[in-house]
This record gives C-alpha cells, structure tokens and sequence, in this order.
C-alpha cells in the first residue's frame, strides 16, 4: 500500500492533520514533564464544556440500553478494574462499556464514559496490551481533548462538526461519524500515546507492550487488500495505525513489569468464539488470516483459533484456501477443544470433495456435540443425501 493509501486507510479525517508534522514534537514534549491533574468537578451546564458533556450524557443512556453493550459482570468488572489502575485518582470519574462489534475501536467521552468494542479484545494478546490502549484513551480524558477539539472547531466557525453528529449516531451504525468525534488532533494523539506509557509504568504495567499493540495492528493492515480503504477503514475507527507511532511508542516503551497474559486468557476465553465468529462476519478475511496466524504462532493448540482460520479460508474460497482450510480442520478436530463448528465446516469441504462418507461423518460429530445448533435439521438433511 502506498503511503498516502495507507494513511487514509488509518483515519479519513487525519489527512490534514497529518499536514501539520511541523508541530509534532509539541505532544511527546508535553509528556516529559507532565503530572496527573486533579480530579475535575462536572462543568457549569451553561458553559461549552457543560454542553459536551450533557451530549455525551446522552450518549451514555444510548450505550446502558443497546442490544450491543455486553452485558457481563465479570468481564465489565475486569475491564474497569484495569481502567481503574491506570486513571488512579480518576478512577470514580470513568465507566467502561465493553460493546460488541468486530472492530479496533476504543473510545473516551469527556464525561468519563468509555467504550472498548470487542475486536479491540480479540485482537490484544495480554493485558499490559490492553492497558495501553485504555491508558491511551485516559490520556484524552486527563488533557480534555475533546474541549480542546471543540473550541479549535468553534473558531473556525464549525462547532456543529464537533456536536452535531452524535445525537443522530445509534452505537455501532455509523462509524465514520464516531471517528469524526472522536478525531483527535496528531498532537493530541502523541500526548495520549506519550500519557499511556507512563500510567502503564505507574501501573506496574509492562508499557513496551504499547508498541506491540501497533506492530500487530499494521501487519494485519498491510496483509489487507489496499484497493478498497473505505471498507477497512473502519477497523480503527478512530486511532491510525502508522510506523511512526509504531516506533516513538518502541523508544518510549520498557520492558519491564506485568504482562498478564494468563489473566487475559482467562478472562476472554468464554468470548473468543462468539467474537471469531463476529470477526468472521466482517468479511476481511485477508486481516483475519493474519491475525489468526498471530494467535495461532503463540498457541498452535487452539482449536478455535484453526477453526476461524480454516473459516476464513473455506469462506475467501481462493487457490489453495481448501486445501489450507481443511489442513486447519483436520488439526483442530484432532484436539479436545475444538468447536462443534469444526466438524460442520470440515463436513462442507469433504461435501464439495465428494467424500460422501467422510462428509456424513463429520456432519454426524458436528451434530453429536452441537445437539440443539440452530442449523441441525439442515445438517440431517445433508447426511440424509449424502447416505443415498
Ligand atoms: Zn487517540
């Protein structure tokens, strides 16, 4: 991809901020003398602030009744405890909202409301990566990024940019108008990314995991087809993926501290299915190959991981995706905890193979440990043809 493709597939609404590199530095500057402030009191109603946190007040009571927040106890309680260890005296200012949607998207409202959507999780490998996406977005919240952003849009006579949009959002709708809101100045977002790395070290965190977050990010960007941005765009909805942030995120970072891998296993393993099977449903498979050929390299025994990978070839249908997809099968079949998709789908390629027996088979074990699978009655039909 070349780089002006690639910088738009970050963040449509950066190109002009990307114009102003000259100013750059001011950011990361910032962050080598900054302090955490004092807790901030709610603004006065009649003031700009007052109204943008009214707005996002709303907003608020939108995301508490949406079908898509996910209503977990456990992993809410997860989440907030991590945002918790990061904000520290902010910690009774700030709610976390898992949403359930298959794009990398994190967001901070300037009332303490955030949201991390769920191919956000998918994508972390740990805790310490988690942290610093969150510790970024508390980073905009410490410096009340958005009040800034208002009143540069007001001055330019385009507050209604700022506000407008976001009454009219529903959650997950409308993406490119979240990122419109949520676009940060490339100053700001230094002085997040700046923020982050040292409440991740305050946190005991290990913060040269932020730049992983990124590298991870661009090589799924790059595995992607760069012919159509509009459509990947919106896997960072609001933050862009650059090397350059990649890389002052590298020099910042330290390895050293907690990663928490095992807790983030952990606390995700009831979500990993339904959230491979929502990423599946994005229709990347490139992206998701790549991904999954991440999580399969630090677990090779993951019968989900090969399953979704085998499903994102089966479904991609190019040269040689058959053929992989049902050598990720085969090998996630073989393994105690695979899912019951994975008899189903290695059932659909011996099918198109005509392997009659071995299809009806596979069918037969889909169905033995997926009794009540909604598309049972139509998997007893193809064994009932596959048998005459
Ligand atoms: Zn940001």
């Amino acid at each position: 991809m070349n780089r002006r493709g690639f910088l738009q597939w970050g963040c449509a609404h950066c190109a002009l901020l990307y114009a102003a590199a000259g100013r750059a530095q001011a950011g990361a500057d910032a962050g080598s003398q900054w302090s955490i402030p004092p807790r901030f009191a709610a603004p006065d109603a009649a003031s700009d602030e007052g109204g943008l946190w009214a707005t996002m007040a709303r907003e608020e009571q939108r995301v508490r009744r949406s079908p898509f927040l996910i209503r977990d106890v456990k992993l809410h309680d997860y989440l907030q405890a991590i945002l918790c260890r990061l904000a520290g005296s902010h910690c009774p200012d700030v709610r976390v909202y898992p949403v359930r949607s298959p794009h990398f998207n994190a967001n901070m409202a300037p009332n303490g409301m955030m949201q991390v959507w769920s191919g956000l999780l998918l994508r972390m490998d740990n805790e310490a990566q988690l942290a610093a996406v969150i510790g970024h977005e508390v980073g905009h919240f410490l410096q009340r990024h958005a009040l800034e952003r208002l009143r540069d849009a007001k001055s330019k006579s385009a507050a209604g940019v700022v506000l407008a949009p976001f009454g009219l959002v529903g959650l997950v709708g409308q993406l490119a108008l979240i990122a419109s809101v949520y676009s940060y100045s490339r100053d700001q977002e230094r002085e997040a990314d700046t923020i982050s790395v040292r409440l991740m070290s305050a946190a005991g965190y290990d913060s040269s995991q932020a730049s992983v977050v990124w590298g991870n990010l661009l090589a799924e960007v790059m595995a992607g087809p760069n012919a159509d941005a509009s459509k990947s765009s919106v896997l960072f909805a609001t933050h862009p993926a650059s090397e350059e942030r990649r890389d002052v995120l590298r020099s910042l970072g330290k390895a050293e501290g907690e990663k928490a891998e095992q807790a983030y296993r952990e606390r995700m393993a009831d979500w990993q299915l339904p959230f491979l099977e929502d990423e599946l449903k994005r229709g990347q498979y490139a992206e998701t190959i790549e991904l999954l050929g991440r999580k399969l390299a630090a677990e090779p025994a993951r019968g989900d991981f090969l399953y979704a990978r085998a499903e994102a070839r089966r479904l991609r249908g190019q040269e040689k995706d058959l053929e992989q997809a049902h050598a990720d099968l085969a090998a996630a079949a073989a393994l105690a905890n695979a899912p019951a998709q994975t008899h189903r789908s290695l059932g659909l390629i011996l099918r198109s193979r005509a392997d009659k027996a071995g299809a009806a088979a596979s069918f037969r074990r889909y169905l033995e440990a997926a009794p009540d699978a909604p598309d049972a009655g139509m998997i007893r039909t193809y064994i009932s043809e596959l048998e005459t």
